[in-house]
C-alpha cells in the first residue's frame, strides 16, 4: 500500500487504543489464521481474590504464614500476588516488604523469598519440587479453582484457592475471529482446572486448551501452531509471555495492567486491555490493499 494508506490505518488503530509498532507489522494481521490467548490477566480479568486459606502445619500459624506470604508478595506484580496481600489485610495482617531480604521469581511456578532468616516459597506445585518438599497433597475439596501453595524448610505451611474470572469481551472476541475464519487457542501456566473452568465460562469457543504451561512450553506451542495452521498471533500480559509473544507474527500485549517485558518484546500494544479491538483490527488490516508497493 502506499506510505499514506498505511500512516491513516495506523492512526485509525491507535484513535482505537491499538498501538501498532509499524506498518510491516499492520500487514502480517492480515495474514493471521490462529490467536493464542494467553489466559491470566488476557482472557480473564487477572483479579484473583483468595477464596481459602488453610495451614499445613501445626507448628506455623495461620498469621505467620500470611505475614511471611503476603511480604514476599508484596515484592511481586503477579495477578495472584494483590490477591494474598489483600487477604492477609482482612486478617489484619500487614505485610513488611522491608523485611524481605532476598527475592526470586520463578515464571510460570512462583516466587521465593528471605524472610525473618526462613526461606519461603509461593506457588503451584511446581514449586514444591523447587522447594524439595516431600509431601505433595492431593486437594480436591477447595473453593476457587487454581490451588496455590506455600513451603518452608521443605515442609509445606499452607495451601489457598483463588479465583478469577473472565473479562466481558472475551468470549465476543473470539467470536468475531471465528467469523473472520480464525482459530482461538489458549495457552496458560495455571492449573488445568482453572484453564477449564475458563473454556466453560467461555462457552468451550476455544479450538484448544494447553495448560501448566513454563514460558519455554508457550514458545513451542506458538512454533508448533505456526507450523500447523499459518500465521500465529499471541496476546498476553506477563514477562512469562514475552518469548512467546517474540515468537508469534504477531505479538500483542495488554497495556493497562500489562508486564513492562511484555510490552517491549510485542508488535502491538492494547492501550484498553479491550481484546475485542483485535478482530477489529485484522478486519481493518485486511480492508488496507497491501497488493501495491
Ligand atoms: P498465566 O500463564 O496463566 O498468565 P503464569 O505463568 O503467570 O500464568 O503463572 C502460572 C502459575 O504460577 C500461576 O497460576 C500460579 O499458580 C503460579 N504463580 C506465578 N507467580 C506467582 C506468585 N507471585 N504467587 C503465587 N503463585 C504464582
Ligand atoms: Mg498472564
Amino acid at each position: 500500500s502506499t506510505p499514506v494508506a498505511t500512516f491513516c490505518a495506523l492512526l485509525r488503530a491507535a484513535r482505537t487504543g491499538l498501538l501498532i509498532k509499524g506498518g510491516d507489522v499492520l500487514e502480517s494481521l492480515a495474514s493471521i489464521k490462529v490467536v493464542a490467548f494467553d489466559k491470566t490477566g488476557t482472557i480473564t480479568r487477572g483479579e484473583f481474590s483468595v477464596e481459602e486459606f488453610r495451614t499445613a502445619d501445626e507448628r506455623v500459624p495461620k498469621q505467620q504464614v500470611l505475614y511471611w506470604v503476603s511480604s514476599i508478595e508484596s515484592r511481586s506484580s503477579h495477578p495472584m500476588a494483590s490477591a494474598l496481600v489483600d487477604y492477609a489485610h482482612f486478617n489484619s495482617v500487614e505485610p513488611k516488604s522491608e523485611n524481605v531480604t532476598e527475592f526470586q521469581i520463578y515464571p510460570g511456578e512462583g516466587i521465593y523469598g528471605e524472610i525473618d532468616g526462613e526461606g519461603v516459597y509461593v506457588g503451584n506445585k511446581r514449586i514444591l519440587s523447587r522447594a524439595s518438599c516431600q509431601t505433595v497433597p492431593d486437594i480436591k475439596d477447595m473453593r476457587g479453582v487454581t490451588i496455590g501453595y506455600v513451603a518452608c524448610n521443605k515442609d509445606l505451611i499452607g495451601v489457598f484457592s483463588l479465583s478469577d474470572s473472565c473479562r466481558t469481551g472475551s468470549a465476543e472476541a473470539i467470536k468475531e475471529l471465528r467469523s473472520l475464519g480464525i482459530k482461538s487457542v489458549m495457552l496458560t501456566g495455571d492449573s488445568n482446572a482453572a484453564a477449564t473452568f475458563a473454556q466453560n465460562q467461555l462457552g468451550n469457543l476455544l479450538a484448544e486448551v494447553h495448560s501448566e504451561l513454563l514460558p519455554e512450553d508457550k514458545v513451542r506451542i506458538v512454533d508448533e501452531l505456526k507450523a500447523k495452521d499459518g500465521p500465529t498471533m499471541m496476546i498476553g500480559d506477563g514477562m512469562n509471555d514475552a518469548p512467546a509473544l517474540a515468537k508469534a507474527d504477531v505479538g500483542v500485549s495488554m497495556g493497562v495492567s500489562g508486564s513492562a517485558v511484555a510490552m517491549e518484546t510485542s508488535h502491538i500494544t492494547l492501550m484498553s486491555n479491550d481484546i475485542r479491538r483485535i478482530p477489529k483490527a485484522i478486519k481493518l488490516a485486511k480492508r488496507t490493499d497491501w497488493t501495491i508497493k
